[in-house]
């Protein structure tokens, strides 16, 4: 298991939690531990469109993570006071927070 995406694998029986493909390269994400999709190109344009770059740019779950907040993100003040009450449940319901599989 490898949190770095150019070292990805697919791996037989797993899937990436966050959309459900089980046919691309999967990678740990660092600030939830679960299987994500990714692009194992050495220069990955935005991601090639995979889960993982969504997470590390977008989701709350890895600025939690890289702002070094206690805690789960769920129930993270600072990230309740950062994206303010609406924003927060809004993205809180997003996939890219919220793994569906
Ligand atoms: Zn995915
Ligand atoms: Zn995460
Ligand atoms: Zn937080």
């Amino acid at each position: 298991m490898t949190y770095d995406r150019m070292k990805a694998k697919r791996i037989a029986g797993e899937h990436c939690r966050f959309c459900g493909d089980k046919s691309s390269p999967l990678v740990k994400t660092r600030c939830c531990n679960l299987w994500i999709c990714c692009d194992t190109a050495f220069v990955s344009i935005r991601g090639g469109g995979y889960c993982q770059f969504q997470q590390e740019y977008y989701s709350i779950c890895h600025f939690h993570y890289n702002e070094g907040h206690q805690g789960a993100w769920q129930q993270c003040e600072e990230c309740r006071d950062f994206l303010g009450e609406e924003q927060f449940k809004l993205e809180s319901k997003d996939p890219i927070n919220t793994p569906l599989f």
